[in-house]
């Protein structure tokens, strides 16, 4: 739904004279109002448009009101989107209710009170204007975040967001930065021989490490589950080889723990430079390093191989 757009309010009913009387009586909810005197139609219009709540009368020719109602559901259309039945008979009660989540559904008797008609539609809007300004809310605050919740690393949504600015520094300064591509070895291994809970505090410990060893003006990103990349700034690919030589043999020697385990797991690493390997576009810097990387998994894994 686009900002300040309005909400929108499908009715359903076969006889003219109540779709009228309900126009005016909901005009004043300031809502976009669809009337439609048949199920078909009501569908047609539900697969096409985002709708805030449906009226649907229950009595109607040919296909009724829950009939309709089902058809909608089962082609997963109406996912969320309340509907309020308007039904001459009260023992439909019962029915109405079957198969639907709470709060999902509300009933009308007629004659329709229209006073009740108009506080419950308001309520249901107001519902339907709180849920989505909590979802853009939830939207807003995912872009905000540029950290990696289990190492507190930083993402790759913000990943993209930097490289994009080295890059042009690099291009407009002509000055170097080294992209540096890491994976653990054999990860698999170490879930499947200690658990899950053991490869978390691996995965933990491991962007500590990275970050301990590494300058303040470096970057460290968790680029996806056991895979890292560091982004170098002011940094040639011979300064890059020698902190990911550290970073190797660091690891070689050093066991992660925790209370329950103890075990030694190597790196490889793959690197790209500006300078060395004049990527075109900034992404280029990424899949070079992940070649290099990919070679260093080939050549025997715990190494280091520079992009060629
Ligand atoms: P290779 O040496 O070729 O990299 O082998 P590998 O086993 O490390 O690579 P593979 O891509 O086959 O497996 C990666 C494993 O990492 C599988 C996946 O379940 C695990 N993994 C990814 N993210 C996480 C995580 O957040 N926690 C844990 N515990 N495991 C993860
Ligand atoms: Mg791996
Ligand atoms: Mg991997």
């Amino acid at each position: 739904m686009m900002p300040n757009s309005l909400p929108k309010i499908l009715i359903v009913d076969d006889q003219k004279q109540n779709l009228t009387t309900m126009r005016l009586i909901l005009a004043e909810t300031h809502a976009e109002l669809y009337t439609v005197s048949s199920g078909k139609e009501a569908i047609e219009l539900v697969a096409d448009n985002d709708f805030a709540l449906i009226l649907l009368d229950v009595q109607m020719p040919g296909m009724d009101g829950f009939e309709t109602a089902e058809a909608m559901r089962s082609g997963n259309y109406v996912a969320g989107i309340p509907i309020i039945f308007i039904t001459a008979n009260s023992q439909d009660q019962q029915d109405i209710f079957q198969g639907y989540d709470s709060g999902a559904v509300d009933y009308l008797f007629k004659p329709v009170d229209l006073k009740i008609l108009l506080s419950k539609v308001s309520f249901f809007l107001e519902l339907d204007r709180k849920s989505k300004e909590l979802i853009k809310e939830n939207i807003d605050l995912a872009k905000l975040t540029i950290h990696d919740d289990l190492t507190g690393l930083y993402n790759r949504r913000y990943l993209n967001e930097r490289l994009q600015e080295e890059f042009s520094r690099c291009k407009r300064y002509n000055t170097d930065c080294s992209c540096m591509m890491i994976d653990l070895d054999h990860f698999k291994n170490v879930n499947d021989t200690y658990g899950h809970g053991f490869g978390d505090v691996v995965i933990k410990t491991f962007a500590k490490r990275l970050s301990e060893r590494t300058r303040s003006t470096d970057f460290v990103f968790r680029f996806g589950g056991e895979e890292f990349l560091i982004l170098l700034p002011q940094t040639d690919i011979s300064g890059a080889e020698q902190l990911a030589r550290e970073i190797c043999r660091y690891n070689e020697e050093e066991t992660f723990t925790s209370p329950a385990h103890e075990a030694i797991v190597t790196v490889s690493i793959g690197l790209s430079s500006f300078q060395e390997h004049q990527p075109k576009v900034q992404n280029d810097m990424i899949s070079m390093a992940d070649q290099a990387l990919y070679a260093a998994k080939n050549n025997g894994r715990n190494r280091v191989e520079i992009y060629r």
